[in-house]
């Protein structure tokens, strides 16, 4: 699999692909930018390139994806190469110095099969202060077959000691058509559906080739029909939906769906066209609505809804505010045109 097979991010690929042909490559790297964007992706395409069996018989700097090195590499079975994630746990993932510990183990002794011992952390925001200390340690004095790549969403987080040892490269988020065109190249889907989940995941690829869009648009039409302008439900059936949306499983699709919904309504009201919006199948009815609806009111229930967000970290009734906002936005059908 080439460089090619990474969706987006250029300018870190042409870097690293530089950095191969030259053969200058750095002990350590920060990979940062985004979750789900391709970067755990890039550091492995970028270490099968380093020890590839056709492309050290090449001139070209991208990995097959094929041979047995390639596909150790990837299935994380080959000796040279160590991947670190956070132990698995909902609440506080963390990358512990037991972890580090093998790290300075894993690189202590020569490579077995390729030129370099290599270790992937990935999620590094996720080391505590101690295990952050030790891997400091090792990175002011790194043996010279070792290479290290830190991945993280959240640089600011890892102390500034160990982000200055290491080599940054900052990975933006792919344009939407990238991830439109990658979706139908990749799992064959709609232009509609791929559209779809590149908005619905704000670009991101991991995600977007990863969301079942039948699924996704069975809960997009849900959310859209508490709407205004959709009938007045009797308050009964609006209470017993509170009860559902305040469970901690359906809250935060109760939000990102009804500020999508609110987003879209507000584009509408000020004379958006359809291609701007997730709801662009429901265009016809959102412009219904838009012409009963004032814009500011539309922007009071955003930010109502954004309260509402901040509900749980702020030890309210989750579901006495749901019930209220969710009359409120009953009650905004009835406002008067202007
Ligand atoms: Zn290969």
């Amino acid at each position: 699999m080439p460089f090619s097979d990474i969706i987006g991010h250029d300018g870190p690929k042409e870097k690293l692909r530089r950095a191969l042909g030259q053969g200058h490559i750095g002990h350590a790297y920060l990979f940062t930018g985004e979750e789900a964007i391709g970067k755990r992706l890039m550091s492995i395409r970028f270490v099968q390139a380093l020890s590839c069996e056709t492309t050290i018989a090449s001139s070209s700097p991208d990995p097959c994806g094929m041979c047995k090195s390639c596909r150790q590499i990837a299935s994380g079975t080959h000796p040279d190469v160590l991947h670190i994630e956070p132990e698995p746990d909902k609440t506080n993932p963390q990358i512990k110095i037991d972890r580090v510990r093998d790290l300075e183990h894993h690189v202590i002794y020569r490579p077995l099969l390729t030129s370099r011992k290599t270790c992937l952390i990935n999620d590094a925001h996720r080391l505590t202060p101690n295990a952050a200390n030790a891997l400091l340690k090792t990175l002011e004095d790194p043996p010279d077959h070792s290479l290290f790549i830190l991945i993280t969403s959240r640089p600011s987080t890892l102390p500034a000691t160990v982000r200055s040892r290491c080599l940054s490269l900052r990975f933006a988020l792919p344009t939407q058509a990238e991830v439109e065109e990658a979706l139908r190249n990749k799992r064959a889907l709609s232009p509609n559906d791929a559209r779809l989940l590149a908005m619905v995941t704000n670009n991101r690829i991991g995600l977007a080739l990863q969301t079942d869009p039948t699924e996704t648009r069975s809960r997009q039409q849900e959310f859209f029909q508490l709407l205004p302008g959709q009938g007045s439900p009797p308050i009964t059936n609006i209470l017993g939906t509170a009860t559902d949306f305040s469970t901690s499983e359906r809250f935060p699709d109760v939000i990102f769906w009804l500020s999508h919904s609110l987003r879209d309504l507000l584009l509408v009201t000020i004379g958006a066209d359809r291609n701007q919006l997730l709801h662009g199948d429901q265009f016809p009815l959102l412009q219904q609505m838009a012409r009963k609806i004032r814009p500011e009111k539309v922007i009071d229930l955003i930010e109502q809804l954004q309260n509402l967000e901040q509900a749980p970290t702020r030890n309210l009734n989750l579901q006495l505010v749901m019930e209220n906002f969710l009359l409120r936005l009953r009650d905004a059908t009835s406002m008067p045109a202007s």
